[in-house]
């Protein structure tokens, strides 16, 4: 186990400045003037990580990155934070989870040996998978979302899978899909709950050996950017191959056939598929690839995105709606109809700050980079 000398290390924070730089940038803080990751940082180093862990506001950060990108002497803050929620969480110290915690729950019995799971009644017979194979349709947890978000929110989260496969399926792939995968543990490695993330980690890579996986591919950056490099991280063991649906995409894009689609859409770079994996232009140009769709781009796009608002089911309040609502007056202003994402929980998020008062309402769709790809092809 780490020391608290190895983890400040790691985190670099000792190295900070006190610049500020991280505050001016931080999307918390630019809407919530209470928050401020260079004061956070300061109160943990000069008053120790104890006293910090019983701070309300450690739960706000959306571990988003954006501050790390300004930070002059590369200070890594979301891990510092992760590292003192780590602390918060054993001291029984918790934030306020959305939902009453529904999927913290559902995180939690997923890293459970023995719990047994049906999660493939979605696949209809026009599509085609395997049980066993070398490559793996990670599906994450869209099952899940559309229990608790399918009716609220007038859209299926669960369409994201079916396209994503029906995309597969086109390029010539039949991949696995395997009844027994577990959620990838990301929000629980963020929330410092590191235990249940490892029994998770290993519960998965079992399961890939088992079925012979050497390429997984999601439709989730969450699940893409924690079995890429948070796997062997922990558990010091390279998992297989992984890559994001839209980098499938973009390099076979000349083998999908596409009917005309006018649109003007706009790009929302999710945080982890951008600034953690560098993935900006695949989903453009697999969106592009599309005759008669126009990206246009918010003020805010790629290395300077601003995350969707609220992150690992934590601490969502008018702080949180206010970053919804400005990110997609932001897609609005540049000429959108359609917000696009490439990221489940962006697309939850966004489509829940639209579920104001009819006044209150931005005028712009919300949709998945997938189910845009998927109806526009032929046949
Ligand atoms: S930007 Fe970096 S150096 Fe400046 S206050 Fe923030 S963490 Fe410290
Ligand atoms: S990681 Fe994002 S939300 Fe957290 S302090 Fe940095 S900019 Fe703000
Ligand atoms: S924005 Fe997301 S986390 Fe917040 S209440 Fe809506 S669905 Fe839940």
């Amino acid at each position: 186990m780490e020391t608290a000398l190895e983890q400040l290390k790691r985190s670099r924070a000792f190295l900070c400045l006190e610049c500020g730089k991280c505050t001016a940038v931080c999307p918390i803080s630019r809407a919530n003037s209470q928050y401020s990751p260079r004061r956070l940082l300061a109160e943990g180093l000069f008053y120790g990580a104890s006293d910090l862990a019983s701070n309300r506001m450690l739960w706000s950060c959306l571990t988003c990155q954006l501050c790390s990108r300004r930070c002059p002497v590369d200070v890594k803050y979301s891990e510092f934070m992760r590292d003192i929620r780590a602390i918060a969480q054993s001291n029984g110290f918790l934030g306020n989870p959305s939902h009453g915690g529904a999927m913290h729950h559902i995180m939690e019995m997923a890293a459970s040996p023995k719990l047994k799971q049906n999660r493939t009644g979605w696949i209809t017979d026009d599509l085609k998978v395997k049980k066993t194979g070398e490559v793996l349709y990670f599906v994450g947890c869209l099952p899940y979302y559309e229990q608790l978000f399918g009716k609220d929110f007038e859209f299926s989260p669960i369409s994201i899978a079916h396209d994503t496969v029906k995309v597969l399926n086109k390029l010539g792939i039949e991949p696995v899909v395997m009844d027994n995968e577990r959620c990838c543990g990301h929000d629980l490695y963020w929330l410092g709950q590191l235990d249940k993330f490892d029994e998770l980690g290993r519960l998965n890579l079992k399961e890939f050996e088992k079925a012979g996986i050497k390429k997984i591919i999601t439709a989730c950056p969450e699940c893409a950017v924690t079995i890429k490099r948070l796997y062997p991280e922990r558990l010091g063991q390279d998992g297989p191959e992984v890559a994001h649906i839209s980098e499938i995409i973009a390099a076979n894009k000349g083998k999908l056939r596409f009917k005309s689609s006018p649109q003007k859409v706009a790009f929302q770079d999710p945080c982890r598929l951008g600034r953690f994996m560098e993935v900006y232009e695949q989903p453009r140009e697999s969106l592009s690839a599309i005759p008669g769709v126009e990206v246009r781009e918010m003020a805010h796009n790629r290395r300077g995105a601003i995350c969707c608002g609220t992150t690992n089911w934590m601490n969502c309040d008018a702080t949180s709606k206010q970053i919804q609502r400005s990110r997609l007056s932001e897609a609005n202003a540049a000429g959108a109809e359609t917000i696009v994402t490439a990221c489940p929980k962006c697309q939850i998020h966004f489509r829940c700050a639209q579920c104001g008062q009819e006044g209150d309402k931005i005028n712009i769709k919300v949709a998945d980079m997938v189910n845009v790809i998927a109806s526009a092809l032929e046949g």
